[in-house]
């Protein structure tokens, strides 16, 4: 026979009384069944005042801009994510392969799946002479002072090695690579241009040795 409220009312206080913890049927740290898939519903990334996403059409699409003049050393994204094993990046859909960025052997950070929301992150291109490079392990940080109105960049292999990115690149930036791959970081002319602007793994990899290409 279950309790009136009263009842269980006065109950939980007689329990209360003797010292013992109220009995309930369901703990409260228990999620509802419905919420233990639920997925993000904000984007992982920081993203500054300083940037607006602005929609530049054709084949460049949605890009990350500075909305106001931004000195050089600036940080202006933090980018985050799921943090993810080299099998689950390879099972990623395809249009998220390319996002992801190592943190350790083996280990990436990025989305996960195309029904969280856009990260910020992914809204900035790749130049062949960027104007931002990379610090610690996530962050985004200007290299130079960038005007207003200009598309935030990074180069791609100053965070990414992933053995599946290969891309046309179509920055027309003097000295243009024309294709960018999870190889470049290994490349001796980007290593020196970009001392101390690869995320912290890459930084890593370089101080012991690999690559050389
Ligand atoms: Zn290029």
């Amino acid at each position: 026979m279950p309790l009136t409220r009263a009842a269980r009312s006065a109950s939980l206080s007689t329990r209360k009384a003797r010292g013992k913890p109220p009995r309930t049927a369901t703990p409260a740290r228990v999620l509802p069944k419905r919420n233990r898939t639920a997925r993000p519903t904000r984007p992982f990334h920081w993203v500054s005042p300083l940037l607006r996403v602005v929609d530049r059409g054709g084949n460049i699409g949605r890009s990350l801009v500075a909305a106001k003049a931004i000195r050089k050393g600036t940080l202006v994204l933090m980018m985050g994510g799921h943090i993810m094993t080299i099998e689950q990046h390879g099972r990623l859909p395809e249009p998220l392969r390319h996002y992801p960025t190592h943190v350790s052997d083996g280990l990436l950070i990025g989305r996960m799946s195309l029904g969280e929301p856009d990260e910020p992150g992914e809204f900035v291109n790749h130049s062949c002479d960027p104007n931002c490079g990379m610090q610690d392990q996530l962050s985004v940080v200007a290299r130079r002072n960038i005007r207003a109105g200009d598309p935030i960049t990074i180069d791609y292999a100053m965070c990414m090695t992933s053995a599946i990115l290969n891309l046309a690149c179509e920055c027309r930036e003097p000295g243009c690579r024309g294709r960018i791959t999870g190889d470049d970081w290994k490349r001796r002319e980007l290593q020196k241009r970009y001392k101390g602007s690869f995320v912290a793994y890459i930084e890593r990899l370089i101080a012991g040795g690999r690559g050389h290409n």
